[in-house]
Formats: C-alpha cells, sequence, structure tokens
C-alpha cells in the first residue's frame, strides 16, 4: 500500500469514527429555566438532579444542533430538549444514547417527502406527510419544537416527542427497531416479549371489554413493537399510576429497564379510595 493510501485510509477511518460525548458545563440559568418550564424537574431529589445536571451539561454539549430552515434554536430549546431526553438516562449505567445525537429542530410539524407505502393495502405514495418527530439508527432526531413545547405545557397527557423519539434511539443501540433495548440475558429478553406482546395485543384489540376504562396506551402504540415501546416509555414517565395500574407486568418491565420509578416521585391523579 502506498503512502498516499495509507494517509487517506487513516483519514477516512478518523472521519468514520462514531464521535464521543464531552463533559459539559451545566449553566447556573439552567437551573431556573427547568424550576419553571420542566415538568419532571421538580419531582427530582438531590441526587437525581446532581446526576441530570452532569447528562445535561454533556448532551447540550455534544449534541450537534441544527435549525430546519434557518429556524433559530436557543439556548432554552436546547436545555429543554436535553432535559427531557436525559430523563430516559436517570437511572441506566450509559450516559447517552450510543454517542453524541444530531438533533434538527423544525418550528412546527416536520414534513417528510420521499416514497412510502400506506394503508391496510400498503399503496406506495410520495406525497409529503406530517410528523412531529422521527429518530434515525446513527442518523439525526427530528423535533418539532412546537410538540416538545406543548409536553412541557401539558405532560399529563404522556405525548412527548422527545421520550418518543429518544426510546427509539435506546431500542436502536441493538443495531434493531424492535421494541427490545438491549437486555442484560436470554431470560429478560424472554420475559420482556411476552410482557410486551400481551400489552401490545390489548392495544390492538378492536373489541375491548366496554366497562373497562380506556387503554392508557394510546392506539398508535398498536402500529408496531418500536412503536409500542416508544408509546410506553411516554407513558410510564408522565401517567405511571395508571399504567402500574392497567399493566402492572408492563410497569415492572420498564422499572427494570430504566431502573427509575415514576410512580414513587409523582402524585397518584386518581389514587385507590378517592371516590369512596
Ligand atoms: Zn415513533
Amino acid at each position: 500500500m502506498s503512502l498516499r493510501d495509507r494517509l487517506l485510509r487513516r483519514l477516512y477511518g478518523w472521519l468514520d469514527r462514531p464521535g464521543r460525548t464531552v463533559p459539559g458545563p451545566f449553566d447556573a440559568p439552567w437551573e431556573g429555566l427547568l424550576d419553571e418550564r420542566d415538568p419532571h424537574w421538580r419531582h427530582l431529589d438531590d441526587d437525581e438532579r446532581d446526576r441530570m445536571r452532569r447528562l445535561i451539561g454533556s448532551f447540550v454539549a455534544s449534541t450537534r444542533w441544527e435549525g430546519a430552515r434557518d429556524f433559530e434554536v436557543t439556548d432554552e430549546m436546547r436545555v429543554l430538549v436535553a432535559s427531557q431526553a436525559c430523563l430516559l438516562l436517570l437511572g441506566l449505567d450509559h450516559d447517552d444514547f450510543g454517542g453524541p445525537a444530531r438533533v434538527i429542530v423544525h418550528p412546527s410539524t416536520v414534513v417528510l417527502r420521499g416514497r412510502r407505502s400506506v394503508g391496510v393495502g400498503r399503496v406506495e405514495t410520495s406525497a409529503p406527510y406530517r410528523v412531529l418527530g422521527q429518530a434515525h439508527h446513527r442518523g439525526p432526531v427530528l423535533l418539532s419544537w412546537a410538540s416538545v413545547r406543548s409536553a412541557l405545557r401539558s405532560p399529563g397527557r404522556a405525548q412527548n416527542v422527545v421520550h418518543h423519539e429518544f426510546a427509539h434511539r435506546l431500542d436502536m443501540l441493538d443495531g434493531t427497531v424492535d421494541g427490545t433495548p438491549p437486555l442484560a440475558d436470554p431470560g429478560a429478553r424472554r420475559r420482556w416479549s411476552e410482557v410486551c406482546t400481551a400489552a401490545y395485543e390489548s392495544v390492538r384489540d378492536p373489541d375491548p371489554d366496554p366497562g373497562e376504562p380506556p387503554n392508557v396506551l394510546r392506539p398508535y402504540a398498536g402500529t408496531n413493537p418500536g412503536e409500542f415501546f416508544a408509546v410506553a416509555t411516554e407513558v410510564f414517565l408522565a401517567r405511571p399510576h395508571e399504567l402500574r395500574r392497567q399493566h402492572p407486568e408492563l410497569y415492572g418491565e420498564l422499572v427494570g429497564y430504566y431502573r427509575q420509578d415514576p410512580a414513587t416521585r409523582l402524585a397518584d391523579p386518581d389514587p385507590p379510595g378517592a371516590h369512596e
């Protein structure tokens, strides 16, 4: 191999190397911003806040932030997106989503183009379509800022695009989007699959019992196992008591994976006996 080839190979190897997340500062004004705007922040204890400050500092510093079509991404947006994403990492033993993220913030909905198949007959179309976010394996996470803001204002709706897209990123850590993030061993994977399949089928049930309350997992969770895990994560973090009541085994699996128990920090909006 010539010297030129060796140098080129080294250069391409360097360019291809996945980046690393780096520690970053947690600026003092961010504390007030999170107190005021992040509905989860106020429920964290001192140790959890310490970990979150480190995670948020690193996430903000390591992420490549871009605004779609000249949209200006402000410090406030960076911190609030980071705090939502890092809540997923709170109990995990890794500090990122498989390397630094690239986040593209759109002002309102994200308009996607390209061929895709839709509907029961999987008809091909190239019509533009709108989404609130999208995650790519080893690629960018697209977010609608309007949707991020709406989740911060109404956490009880359990529709949080940042939780959703970064749950997809955790699912992708093993290279596949199948609703199963990396788990410790085959026994854990088997249990996870059994429990998630039962809950997934309950969402897809075309004839639910009319006497039962509506499923806390919204219908979109029934799209496929990947979407199931992303929606279950949103509900786990925002409506843990309802999820635990309706799907106790699923709740237990999520506590085991995320190594945090949101029901211990959030008040139950409908405690047992409240109507007696
Ligand atoms: Zn999704």
